[in-house]
């Protein structure tokens, strides 16, 4: 997606040769515009599919999910990382955080999904795919299925996509980086 490549460009930070900040449009600030052609392009590529629910993790994925949602008129479930009084029946999982190198619980309400519900994964980042590793084991919990993954920003050269792909997911992810050296990005082809 041009539009995001060229944000990523201007207004990306590389932190070192693994690591991207996008405060200024996604992980803090957020351009709704910009957003709003992200929902539009996950739209698009995955109009032919079946959705019920979109399931994104807080709090990076909700603004890109919130958008597709929007434009696929479809609600949007976000993952907890602390688990709020008011949850009723909630399931677990285990999870690993590249950015913050540790574990963390995710939590949701099981009735938020049922065996009918074929979900769209969204998130910010892809990169080792252990967040999406998460997620399916809470919508597996829940006895739903996943459909489709949608990633805004898929670093290539981390294990993720090769990790999702082996399990036969269909998988599009928006901007795909191959490499980030002296400062610059390489795109994947
Ligand atoms: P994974 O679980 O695929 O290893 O990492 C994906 C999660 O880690 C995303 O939900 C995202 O929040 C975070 N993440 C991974 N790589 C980056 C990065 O380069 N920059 C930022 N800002 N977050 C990242």
């Amino acid at each position: 997606m041009k539009l995001l490549q060229e944000a990523i460009e201007k207004r990306g930070e590389i932190i070192n040769d693994s690591i991207l900040k996008v405060d200024s449009f996604l992980n803090h600030q957020i351009d709704c515009a910009l957003m709003e052609q992200i929902g539009i392009e996950f739209a698009n590529y995955f109009k032919d599919k079946h959705f019920t629910k979109i399931v994104t993790i807080e709090s990076s994925g909700i603004a890109p999910a919130v958008f597709a949602g929007l434009k696929m008129n479809l609600p949007v479930i976000f993952l907890k990382k602390s688990e709020p009084s008011t949850m009723k029946d909630p399931v677990y999982t285990e999870a690993f955080s590249f950015t913050k190198n540790r574990k963390y619980t995710l939590c949701m309400e099981r009735s938020c999904l049922n065996p009918e519900d074929s979900v769209l994964f969204i998130d910010d980042f892809l990169a080792n795919g252990q967040a999406f590793i998460s997620a399916e084991d809470l919508v597996h919990q829940c006895n739903a299925k996943i459909n489709g993954i949608g990633i805004v920003i898929e670093k290539s050269f981390q294990k993720g996509r090769q990790l999702i792909e082996e399990k036969g997911y269909d998988i599009y992810s928006l901007a795909r980086i191959q490499e980030m050296k002296d400062n610059k990005i390489v795109w994947a082809k």
